[in-house]
């Protein structure tokens, strides 16, 4: 028997192997198999029969560890979608969506333990039966009811350590045929060892009971955009479609989230309501409790994945939904090879296996909301805070100044009023006297952005990529951003020799001193990639904001994300203009979006919400719209200047990244291939695809690889896909320079 074998090697095509009479049965469509390649062994995916050719004899597999494929046929079909559409090496895409622990040769399986389940064997659904069952039983009405409310199965430890009850009464519902015991792997998730709130039993708001009836009434592979405003309860909206799913239809769910560390609050619902029928997979698994986490969603023992974007590959079988909360949110797009957006990957998905789809966000994607336009998806609206709750004010504060503030203000409140304007500091301090709790967004970590000398004006650049360094006061050092290199603060500037080094541009760490200067009995919490470098820190920092241990939070970016905390009356947003004149065409599109989610984090209890936005450009429209809740404006405005030159959603683009060692090879191969695609597209698809360029990238050197890019550009994906793939797997790429050539299909950012 030949096999085809997709390998996880860096080209577009798979392999052909003989398969061992004793081994036929075991390689199966999806399942492992070992293979010599290169005198080594490697571990490949089985995607099919292949048929015999006569230049070579196919060499022998040497092993197939699976008893059962560890990919579905349909999870098979849809990675050669995404090797098809993104541009990668299937084997590279398949090992994407496996575990770690099954990707390698010589990876040991992680020692299992096992553990006793008990499980509700008889329905009692009329309240007379019940009664009758448990006439002279009470304390095992109060166990049945307590395994019921716990979805009808828990772990028997669990039941009677944690909820006291009692194995004796356990038994006795076993004896009558109650109860049933199962044996089940033992997950070593930590998140399932912090203690989950109570649910809190919300009755549903009519326009919430509204989208979950027009959800319930989706077919299989139909789409939603729940457009919800911030605290409009759209979590609520995915639960009780998922208690549809999961306990009515009996059918499985993914839950996807930008980032799991970020978003504990919403974790916990999930787990509040679906207990341990739910496997949160988080990047602080080790590989061997993500295998256990993939097992047991694999064997049908937990019903609901919650995890950041590669939970869409979760191993469900009959799946009924999948929900994307802030779909709007760029860490849903891959980084690295393959470069899936796991929206899309949804989308197509769900349509193959009949799952409905729910893109929740207040915010959506430019993308979307022309969908849902178009009526690809189903539109859905929650207008209104719940609980009539209002939307915050928002106040834009100009900080271009007329005059130098250094004339008129003493030097230390110069410093202040660079930072928080008088507007802001008032609101700061009125919080503080009333005991409620601010967030401040800086979406700039460090002290400062950089470091200038005042003498020549020379800026301290890293060595390996083309950007400027910032500064770190503590530990204090000049730190890269995107290559992590660091070295001492200078003491003086190499150029001239001049010693007044000027710090420039506002990093939090500046903040956060000017912050405890200002309010020195303030207790502040800042929360940036460098205060949560540790695996628990960022769900460490939120429980201490939700406990009333934070009086101001500051942050960049990884605060304006789904939080919600009643106390949170005032929002400050320092610099609103971060990010907002990038060379990108999403740069307006995601200054909204941040400023509007973060301004959703004011005022979600009782007490009104009120937000300040600080900016040097007040009439930007982003920020107009923003500051006004505009959603419909805001969109109309952007998508009228993405139609001419066409920007996606009218156009579909493909970012061919050309990257090496050197200067001008890297410029000679961006143009070789430049020529190359103008060709093509001449010959095959005139007027479907454009190339532009090439041109080097806004930021053309990083890690110190140099970088140019092309941009392919069509009105409809077939063209653009059939254009890539050939490009991708007929260009030759010299072996010299470390040249390398990636195609980003569908790239979130142009940089
Ligand atoms: P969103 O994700 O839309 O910003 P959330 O789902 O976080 O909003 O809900 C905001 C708050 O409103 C939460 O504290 C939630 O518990 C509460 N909430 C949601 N639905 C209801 C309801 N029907 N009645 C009362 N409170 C609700
Ligand atoms: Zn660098």
């Amino acid at each position: 028997m030949l096999i085809s074998v997709a390998l996880p090697i860096p080209l577009f095509r798979e392999f052909t192997y003989a398969v061992p009479e004793a081994l036929a049965a075991r390689a199966a469509p999806g399942a492992r198999v070992v293979v010599p390649v290169r005198g080594r062994r490697v571990i490949g995916i089985v995607t099919g029969a292949a048929e015999p050719r006569d230049e070579v004899a196919p060499r022998e597999i040497f092993d197939a560890p699976d008893d059962a494929p560890v990919l579905s046929a349909p999870m098979l079909a849809l990675a050669r979608w995404i090797s098809e559409y993104y541009v990668a090496p299937p084997g590279f895409v398949l090992r994407t969506m496996l575990p770690a622990a099954l990707a390698s040769v010589g990876t040991p399986r992680p020692p299992q333990r096992e553990q006793r389940v008990a499980r509700l064997a008889r329905a009692l659904p009329s309240l007379l039966e019940r009664e009758a069952t448990f006439k002279r039983a009470p304390k095992q009405r109060a166990a049945y009811e307590l395994l019921e409310s716990l979805g009808g199965r828990a772990p028997v430890r669990h039941l009677v350590s944690q909820l006291g009850a009692s194995p004796a009464v356990i038994g006795a519902l076993a004896t009558r045929g109650l109860v049933a015991f199962e044996r089940e792997v033992v997950s070593r998730d930590p998140f399932l060892t912090r203690a989950v709130p109570p649910a809190p039993a919300h009755a549903p708001t009519a326009a919430q009971r509204e989208a979950v009836h027009r959800l319930r009434q989706g077919g299989g592979g139909e789409s939603f955009v729940l457009h919800g405003v911030t605290g409009s309860g759209k979590t609520l909206v995915y639960l009780e479609f998922l208690r549809t799913v999961v306990n009515e239809w009996g059918r499985t769910a993914i839950v996807l989230v930008p980032e799991i560390a970020l978003t504990p609050q919403t974790v916990d619902r999930f787990r509040a309501v679906f207990g341990d029928r739910i496997a949160v997979l988080h990047s602080g698994l080790s590989d061997g409790e993500r295998y256990d986490a993939w097992l047991a969603l694999r064997r049908g023992e937990k019903r609901i994945a919650v995890g950041a974007r590669s939970a869409v590959f979760a191993p469900l079988e009959n799946l009924g939904a999948i929900v994307i909360d802030e779909e709007h949110e760029a860490t849903y797009k891959q980084g690295e090879t393959p470069r899936y957006h796991a929206r899309e990957v949804a989308l197509v998905r769900a349509r193959a296996e009949g799952a409905v789809v729910v893109l929740g966000s207040a915010t959506p994607s430019l993308e979307t909301w022309n969908n849902a336009e178009r009526g690809r998806h189903h539109l859905l609206r929650l207008p209104d805070r719940v609980g009539g709750g209002v939307l915050p004010g928002v106040m834009l504060v100009d900080m271009r100044r007329p005059e130098r503030p250094e004339r008129r203000l003493a030097p230390d409140e110069a410093a202040l009023r660079y930072v928080l304007s008088e507007p802001l500091e008032e609101r700061l301090a009125g919080r503080l006297a009333r005991g409620e709790q601010s967030i401040l967004l800086l979406n700039r970590r460090g002290y400062a952005s950089f470091v200038q000398c005042g003498a020549c004006g020379d800026v301290a650049t890293c060595p390996n990529c083309n950007v400027s360094l910032t500064y770190h006061r503590v530990p204090e050092r000049l730190v890269c951003h995107y290559c992590q290199y660091a070295e001492p603060m200078r003491a003086a500037c190499p150029r001239c020799g001049g010693d007044v080094l000027r710090a420039r541009g506002l990093g939090t760490q500046q903040v956060e001193r000017l912050l405890g200067d200002r309010f020195p009995a303030a207790r502040i919490a800042r929360m940036d990639m460098d205060t949560t470098t540790g695996k628990w820190a960022h769900a460490e920092i939120l429980d201490r904001v939700g406990r009333g241990e934070v009086d101001i939070l500051l942050g960049t970016q990884m605060i304006a994300k789904g939080l919600d905390f009643p106390n949170v009356t005032l929002v400050g947003v320092v610099d609103a203009d971060v990010g907002i004149n990038m060379p990108d065409f999403r740069a307006s599109e995601r200054c909204f979006q941040l400023v509007s989610q973060v301004a959703g984090r004011a005022g979600r209890g009782e007490k009104r919400g009120e937000v300040v936005v600080q900016t040097r450009v007040p009439g930007h429209h982003a920020l107009q719209c923003a500051a006004r809740h505009d959603y419909g404006a805001f969109v109309a405005q952007e998508l009228e200047g993405r139609r001419d030159p066409p920007y996606p959603p009218f156009a579909r683009l493909a970012n061919v990244l050309v990257s090496g060692w050197s200067e001008s090879a890297t410029m000679e191969q961006a143009q070789s291939a430049g020529a190359w695609l103008h060709a093509l597209v001449a010959r095959r698809e005139p007027g479907a695809v454009s190339v532009i360029g090439p041109a080097p990238c806004p930021v053309d050197r990083v890690k110190k690889r140099w970088r140019w890019h092309l941009l392919l550009k069509a009105e409809q994906p077939g063209p653009l896909t059939r254009v890539s793939r050939y490009f991708a797997s007929r260009f030759p790429v010299p072996a010299a320079h470390g040249l390398r050539i990636t195609v980003d299909r569908d790239p979130v950012t142009l940089l």
